[in-house]
């Protein structure tokens, strides 16, 4: 409905004159999706939640004309015993640390403008004039950063392969096709601040000598592949791509592929055989792609939020960056919040934070006073965490110790209505559906798994199956040929290991 209220905001200011006072900006995601549509006003910062177009004739009288904000459509929730609470002092957004997400709900994505007068592009104009590959890779590597897309590879050190084999073709890609149940990351900054992912990629190219780049973008995701169609046109326009980039001689050519839903394909050697025009399926490693990748030659892929960070590590130093988080797990991660909890959204915390933290401090809690049961972390490939551990530091190498992964970084949350049985249900549904069928592991025994899980939900379960699932899993897990299969059976490991009770209890309830 934001497109509406915005209409209706363009008129009434004609209508009142206001039109050249009143500068009307259209965002991407602010990240507070559960009050949309929300409208920020600055200087004040007063932040309006689920204004409709009805709504726009009152706010331009009472606030625009008059100086009187509109209390009724404010934010609910008492902030601080302030009579107007500023959207700063909003627990949702005061307790995030904006660094991959800085521009979320501040520029629009549309305009290459709004970015530069954001520092926009400054990173890449010193990586090209003033460093070199190894001093941007040293860099990289200083911040610690770690690939956000879930398996967490230093993105420093991937760099470094790549940079190291010879070549006279490389690639740099970026994967956009993110497709857990739950997670809206990516899409949220392709769509809010497209030119941060260019500028992430433009320095990546530089570091290993690519000249070539392309974004790999779900097809489900138009928005997206618009804004990113129109900021590569933009940044050619400004000389920032294509040939001799700001007069420094290096030259990249960056363009979209779009993906057509597979989840498979967001694995790095299905990815590259898809854009290669093949049939999106994961291929052995070693080789990996450093060496031989896209067309067998070396490359790069890295997720979108990766990217994202690239910038400001460029422009502030890796120092900087390693100054939030952890010893192995630095800076910031993003966040989608989602399920059973108050303030659905898109969020960005420092590395190290507590679960606890994220769903009652930011994510305020669980809706109509229900008791908070489970946090599904790592979407498909990753697992269910209850309440006695919330107080987990959110690391990589805190949260595999639960039996779930960091992920990419959708956060589902149970409620005590939720049967977790059927959670894990729902999520091997997905893989079993998603799995390419290229090995017998995940091909067949997800489908089997998925076939006991049904008949343990509907009253057919059997003494000795939840035995039959944790055995099975294990063997799935050592011998599936990609991450896809080697992970499918996290939600059902972690959600025997700590709702046990709840798989016993279908199984006593049969017939
Ligand atoms: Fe395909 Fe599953 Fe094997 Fe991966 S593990 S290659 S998705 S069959």
């Amino acid at each position: 409905g934001s497109l509406k209220v915005k209409n209706a905001l363009d008129e009434e200011l004609k209508n009142k004159g206001l039109q050249n006072e009143i500068n009307v900006v259209l965002t991407g995601c602010n990240g507070f999706c559960a009050q949309g549509p929300v409208m920020t006003v600055y200087p004040e910062d007063i932040f309006y939640e689920k204004v409709t177009v009805k709504d726009i004739p009152i706010i331009v009288e009472e606030h625009f004309i008059k100086g009187r904000p509109v209390e009724r459509l404010m934010y609910k929730e008492p902030v601080k015993k302030q009579t107007i609470p500023l959207m700063r002092d909003i627990p949702f957004f005061s307790l995030q640390v904006l660094r991959a997400l800085r521009n979320k709900g501040l520029i629009d994505p549309e305009k290459i403008e709004e970015y530069i007068a954001r520092d926009g592009y400054q990173a890449a104009a010193k990586a090209l004039t003033e460093m070199t590959p190894e001093q941007i890779i040293d860099e990289v590597k200083k911040s610690g950063l770690r690939g956000r897309g879930g398996a967490g590879f230093p993105t420093g050190l991937k760099w470094e392969f790549c940079s190291k084999v010879k070549g006279d073709q490389k690639y740099i890609l970026c994967n956009g096709d993110e497709g857990d149940p739950g997670a809206f990351m990516d899409r949220s900054i392709m769509e809010a601040d497209p030119h941060v992912v260019l500028e992430g990629m433009i320095i990546g190219a530089k570091a290993i000598g690519a000249n070539k780049g392309y974004i790999y973008v779900r097809a489900e995701y138009p928005l997206a592949v618009h804004r990113l169609q129109l900021a590569i046109k933009q940044a050619k326009e400004y000389g920032l791509l294509g040939n001799d980039i700001l007069g420094t001689g290096f030259n990249l050519d960056i363009e979209i592929y779009q993906g057509a839903g597979a989840f498979v394909c967001g694995e790095e050697t299905a990815l590259m055989r898809s854009i290669e025009g093949k049939r999106g399926m994961p291929i052995p490693r070693p080789p990996f792609p450093a060496q031989k990748g896209l067309w067998a030659k070396p490359t790069v892929l890295n997720n979108v939020e990766t990217y994202a960070n690239i910038p400001q590590i460029i422009l502030n130093g890796g120092e900087w960056y390693r100054s939030l988080g952890t010893e192995k797990s630095t800076g910031t991660k993003v966040f989608a919040l989602s399920g059973a909890i108050n303030n659905i959204g898109l969020i960005e915390v420092p590395m190290g934070i507590p679960l606890r933290k994220i769903i009652y401090d930011i994510g305020g809690g669980i809706p109509k006073g229900r008791k908070f049961k489970a946090v599904q972390l790592g979407g498909p490939s990753g697992g269910c965490i209850p309440e006695h551990l919330l107080d987990t530091p959110v690391t990589y190498e805190d949260i595999v110790k639960t039996g779930a992964i960091v992920g990419s970084g959708g956060m589902v949350v149970m409620n005590d209505l939720n049967c977790m049985v059927s959670v894990a249900k729902f999520f091997l549904e997905f893989t079993a559906e998603e799995s390419c069928g290229k090995c017998p592991p995940c091909r067949i025994g997800t489908t089997v798994m998925l076939d006991m899980l049904t008949n343990i939900t509907e009253g057919r379960g059997r003494d000795g199956d939840i035995e039959l699932l944790e055995d099975m899993s294990r063997d799935i897990i050592a011998t599936s040929l990609c991450g896809l299969g080697q992970t499918a059976p996290n939600p059902v490991l972690t959600t025997i290991k700590y709702f046990r009770d709840e798989y016993e209890s279908h199984i006593q309830e049969k017939w």
